[in-house]
């Protein structure tokens, strides 16, 4: 393979995930906020696994559509001040079973000092 031809390919694989993360903002800003329904901007949306065991990798590193619609599967949209307050524990209808229990573990390490 030319250097040519390897350049070429490097191009196409940037534009294809520059692409693919294109249609990720969009579809972050098309669901917004699942819990305060902001939408606002791309970058303030994130995605929450409901069930940590299912991720795979961060959606945001994702570089082909078909892979970064089979992780969004797995996701809820929220804010970033939204998703900090589920991991904190405030919305527990978006904790899976084992985070609630490793919350509770938590708790009771604190409770004990
Ligand atoms: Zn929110």
């Amino acid at each position: 393979m030319s250097a040519y031809t390897r350049y070429k390919a490097s191009l196409r694989k940037k534009e294809q995930t520059h692409q693919t993360q294109r249609i990720n903002a969009s579809m972050k800003i098309n669901a917004g906020c699942k819990i305060c329904s902001y939408s606002k901007c791309a970058d303030a949306l994130q995605w929450h696994h409901t069930n940590p065991d299912n991720k795979s990798c961060d959606p945001t590193k994702i570089k082909t559509l078909p892979r970064l619609l089979r992780e969004i599967k797995k996701c809820v949209c929220v804010c970033a001040n939204c998703h900090a307050e589920i991991k904190a524990g405030l919305h527990p209808e978006y904790l899976n079973e084992e985070e609630e229990v490793k919350k509770e573990l938590q708790q009771s390490l604190f409770e004990k000092d």
